[in-house]
């Protein structure tokens, strides 16, 4: 999604451009799409929890006007004191284990520093979507400037 601060509203959804084919191939990969964000919102009091569901209940929608799906959502409500606020691992090891997913076998895309330094903790790639943008977070495997470079980018060179 583009980012426009707290998702509090469904006004704010804008699917980047490229972002349902990237899921499509991800998928006809054998990959699961597993969402893993932090809304501290919810803690800071700006949104509650059934809003951060909505968003992803329309989403879920969005994407399937265009014939793609993300798997699971998982998100993070708290500001502190938790074990699944990024850079913590704690949604991907929640993920892999309600999920049965491999983690060794999976990759991260994102487009923070917490999100490469997740891939990091859990030993596996990131692949950062922000090509121009300031970065000064952990150095990922690729620097793309969007979700379709870097699922195309991760297929060819590294899942092959
Ligand atoms: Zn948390």
């Amino acid at each position: 999604m583009e980012d426009t601060g707290y998702i509090g509203t469904m006004e704010r959804i804008n699917i980047l451009a490229g972002v349902p084919e990237a899921l499509r191939l991800l998928g006809e990969a054998g990959f699961e799409r597993v969402v893993v964000t932090n809304q501290s919102g919810v803690a800071r009091g700006i949104f509650g929890e059934p809003d951060v569901e909505r968003v992803h209940r329309e989403l879920a929608v969005r994407l399937a006007r265009h014939g793609a799906a993300v798997d699971a959502f998982y998100y993070c409500a708290h500001l502190e004191d938790c074990d699944c606020r990024k850079p913590l691992p704690g949604m991907a090891h929640r993920a892999a284990e309600e999920r049965g997913l491999d983690l060794a076998r999976s990759v991260v895309f994102g487009d923070r520093g917490g999100d490469m330094a997740m891939a990091d903790a859990l030993g596996i790639p990131g692949i950062l979507v922000n090509e121009f943008g300031v970065y000064d977070g952990p150095e990922p495997l690729f620097r793309v400037r969007t979700l379709l470079e870097g699922v195309k980018l991760f297929l060819e060179r590294v899942h092959a």
